[in-house]
Parts: C-alpha cells; structure tokens; sequence
C-alpha cells in the first residue's frame, strides 16, 4: 500500500521513500516501481498524473493500481533497473502539477457556482491539454456564463482558504457535499471556504488567490448537456497574452483601435462578399461573351459539326460552364480538355446526335482513362498530357463517322 503525500500536503515537490515492489509489464500495464510513499499524483479523477523524476530517472506515467501507485519509469524497462527494498529521491516535475492544481481548484470553484447561479449540476468534468465541464443544462446565456466568471473572481480576490478534511461518508451528509459521494469509509473532503465541500482525491491550491484569472473560454451544447470549457492560472495568462497579441497586430494592421476590430473585420467580411458576387457575375457574362465567339468561329458546314477545344490548364467548372453556354448556340457537338489535369467533356444540344456517354467513354478507354454521364453530355479523365488530345481527337472521329 502506497501512502499518498499529496492528499495531506499538494505543494510536497521532493520526497523519499523505499521502493516496496517492482511490477512486471503485462496484462496491458506498462509495468514500474511501486513506492511505500509518494507525492505523484496517478490519473483519476478526472486530472492527470505527474511528470518527474525517481533517482533522476524520468517518471513517465503514474498509475492508480487502488490500494498502491505504479510509478512507470522512461526506457525499455519500466522499472528503471530498481530493486525492491531500494532507497529513492523523488521530484515532481512541478510547473505541470501546479499547472494541475489551478484548473482542478477553478473547477470545484466553477461547479459550485454553476451550480448557485445557474441551477446546473457538473455531471462530468476533464482536465487535460483543454479542461471541460459537462453541466446539467441544456443551454447557457452568455450573460449567466459572465455572472459565474464575475462570482469565481470576487472568490479569488477574497484569497479565501482552500482546505482539506478526512470525515467518515456518514458525517459527510451532515457537512453538506455539492454532489453526493456515493461510497462508503473515509472520506477527504475539499472546501473552498463559504463557497464549496467536494469529496476528491486530487490536489488543489491552499487559497483561491492562487488561482489567478479564472475563465469561460467557450461553451457549447452537447448531447441535452453544455460543455463549457474553461482555463485558470498560468494557462489563462498565456491565453490572454496570444489573444492581445493577435488583437494588437491586427489593429496595427488595419490602422483601427482595437475596440473598433470586429466592426472593421465584419465590414470587410462584407466587402469581400459582394466582391466575390459581382466577380462571379462578371465571370459568367465573361462566358457568355467567349461561348458567342468560339460558336461563331465553328465553320459552317459538314466540317461544323464538331468543335474541339484543347486548354493547357482551366478550371474545371469554367470549361463545363462554357460547353453549357456554347452548346445552347450551336447545334454542334462541342469537345474540350484540360491538358494539365486530363480532364475532358463533350455536350451537344438535344435532339438529333451520338450518344456522348458511349463515344467519350470509348475514346477515353483507349487514351488509358476512363469517362461516363448522358447522351448529352459526358465528362472524364485520361492521364494528363497529351492523352487528352488524343482522345478528344479520337472521340471527334467517332462523331464525324456516326
Ligand atoms: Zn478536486
């Protein structure tokens, strides 16, 4: 059985203790060092467990094998070649674990006034590279959300105590528990003074003002629940710092206050849009124009009834488009490629004429490609090159024989 230091003191960074047993990997556990005392914390709970060292060997997975702690150690062998009955140094790697105590004290902090504000229960909670809580609510105004962040900082400006208390589950109902314990035997018991008494086994800070900024980043609806997402600490520092950072060479950019960026953005997130429509307009007006000349330069005549058209590189919709416009003018079979992607099509009007599917489908087949659609209009692809002519060349053929 491993004693766990953190439960009594969260800030204990350096330790020693004798190494009880050494775990073979299997059963699909990696295997390590279990200790008669440590101060890593093993994930559950919801927060991760600690990095760190043991004898300066990297420790790089803790694990909560119940009645002890596995600590798995960096390289082949996960035990890092310690003996039972060995004497070992421990250091917690404590930039990730204070990292921890933040966000899992801003979320006691958080679920309790979630709960007080907005009626909405925490059914479940991750704390990991982005830290969740799952609520009982099936919405959340933007103005609840700003009332909770209002609450959780007047708490963190209070600097108010962060303590721990071991209490048998039977006494526990009388301290008032925001969600029932649901177990038996002792019980350790988390309160954030006046404001909240959890039973949790996870390491937290000593006094709110520790928690720093603690904030909503954002919220969505999940499954009837909401999925709020939240950051404290060092985390909502770093958070703040990108955002202002984004913020301030944008508005330099654009030569506006920063106040004054979104109705900047959102004016040429409008501009852009009616650009993208009067292009577009004049692009098929554009087609219009080329479809009129090219059916114009068909010659009149047998020699008119196919027209091929070959591009080096087009867009694909473009050529579609303008076989569309053209074949409207002309009762002439029109043909076209793209030499660069090998792309082909062929369309002609309807009523008399070859079946095109059949036509391009074979010229394509002999080309190394392949082709289907209608009687009226086909499209396919040949390996680019110069494939494409030639099949555009054989198909023409097919067509002036039919
Ligand atoms: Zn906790």
């Amino acid at each position: 059985m491993t004693e766990r230091l953190y439960y009594t003191d969260a800030y204990l960074r350096a330790f020693t203790a004798r190494v009880t047993e050494i775990m073979p990997p299997g059963g699909g556990a990696a295997g390590g060092v279990v200790l008669d005392r440590t101060a890593f914390y093993p994930t559950s709970g919801g927060q991760p467990h600690d990095l760190g060292t043991l004898d300066e060997r990297p420790v790089v997975d803790v694990v909560d094998a119940g009645a002890s702690i596995v600590h798995v150690l960096d390289g082949p062998d996960p035990s890092g070649g310690l003996a039972a009955g060995a004497s070992v140094a421990g250091e917690v790697e404590w930039t990730r674990r204070f990292d921890h105590m933040q966000q899992h004290t801003a979320q006691h902090l958080l679920s309790a006034l979630f709960l007080e504000v907005a009626g909405a229960q925490t059914v479940s909670v991750h704390l990991g590279e982005s830290c969740t809580l799952d609520l009982d609510a099936a919405s959340l105004e933007p103005d609840l959300v700003r009332r909770v962040e209002d609450a959780a900082h007047a708490i963190v400006f209070e600097t108010r105590p962060v303590s721990v208390r071991f209490v048998e589950a039977s006494e526990a109902e009388a301290l008032g528990l925001r969600r029932p314990a649901g177990r038996t035997g002792t019980l350790r018991v988390v309160e954030i003074a006046g404001c909240d008494r959890s039973a949790c086994g996870g390491t937290h800070v000593r006094n709110t003002g520790e928690l720093g900024p603690v904030l909503i980043r954002r919220w969505e609806r999940s499954r009837g629940r909401t999925r709020a997402e939240f950051l404290a600490g060092w985390r909502a520092v770093r958070d703040y710092r990108w955002k202002h950072a984004l913020v301030g060479e944008w508005s330099a950019r654009l030569t506006v206050r920063d106040r004054e960026l979104g109705d900047t953005l959102e004016r040429m997130v409008q501009e852009t849009r009616a650009r993208e429509r009067a292009l577009q307009d004049a692009r098929k007006r554009l087609l219009r124009y080329e479809a009129a000349e090219r059916v114009a330069a068909i010659p009149a005549g047998p020699e008119g009834r196919v027209a091929r058209l070959v591009f080096p590189s087009r867009d694909g919709d473009e050529v579609r488009a303008l076989l569309r416009e053209m074949t409207a003018l002309t009762p002439a079979v029109v043909m076209a490629g793209v030499t660069e992607t090998g792309r082909v099509w062929s369309g002609r009007a309807p009523g008399a004429g070859p079946d095109l599917a059949a036509v391009l489908a074979r010229a394509c087949r002999a080309a190394g490609g392949r082709a289907g659609g209608s009687a009226e209009f086909a499209q396919g692809a040949v390996p680019p090159g110069d494939a494409v002519a030639r099949a555009l060349a054989a198909a023409e053929e097919e067509v002036r024989r039919a």
